[in-house]
């Protein structure tokens, strides 16, 4: 899943950057406004971690802007204890939750999984499964029938992509935003690098699902 961490606290703001890629998020960072603003309308996001007192354009004129524009990403906003009125304004101008600095690392944790949450497809916090086929988040593994396999970092990725949007085909283009993101020159073939050691995977524990081809397009769970 990938997330925007928009805040000018500098600390503050690779520290979260650090604690939610060692939980596996893919994050980008924005230290102002204007490019966190220019990030979220980019709409690739999972989850907006939205600092409120920022330079260059405050938090809530970003999540206006974003929620004018229809994108709907889920917007979990940071504020000071001192920002209440705030608080009340930013649930009004379509936050979907808030943290008052300082918040404790397992709060934040709570909060944007309760945000990203997907329908149907989540056993718990840390497991996905689709058809009997296991996702596990604390060991990066899939799992089937007792047989699990261990995945790199790239295809424990692109495996939570697939299994949370199952017998769709999911674009490689969106693969690559969500994943590696716009900026990256990821080439097409990496990703069928990626897709072709995930089959193996599959295969060696009998997995009941298989990630068919879409030629020209991408890729879907099957
Ligand atoms: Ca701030």
């Amino acid at each position: 899943m990938r997330i925007l961490i928009v805040e000018d606290e500098v600390q503050l703001a690779d520290a979260l950057t650090e604690i939610l890629k060692r939980n596996k998020y893919t994050v980008d960072t924005a230290y102002n406004g204007i490019d966190g603003l220019d990030n979220a309308l980019t709409a690739v996001y999972d989850c907006i971690i939205l600092d409120i007192m920022l330079p260059g354009m405050s938090g809530l004129d970003i999540l206006s802007r974003l929620r004018s524009e229809k994108i709907g990403t889920p917007v979990l906003l940071l504020t000071a204890r001192s920002e209440i009125d705030d608080k009340i304004n930013g649930l009004d101008r379509g936050a979907d939750d808030y943290l008052t600095k300082p918040f404790v690392t397992g709060e934040l944790l709570a909060r944007l999984r309760a945000l990203t949450r997907r329908r149907g497809e989540l056993v718990d916090d840390n497991r996905l499964d689709y058809n009997g086929l296991e996702l596990n988040k604390n060991t990066s593994s899939v799992v089937f029938k007792g047989n699990d396999v261990k995945l790199s970092l790239k295809e424990y990725q692109i495996m939570e992509l697939l299994i949370s949007n199952p017998r769709q085909i999911l674009p490689k283009e969106r693969i690559i935003e969500k994943i590696w993101g716009y900026e990256s020159d990821v080439e097409y073939n990496n990703i069928e690098v990626y897709i072709s050691f995930l089959r193996k995977k599959l295969s060696v524990i009998s997995a009941p699902v298989q990630i068919k081809t879409a030629r020209g397009i991408g890729y879907s769970l099957e």
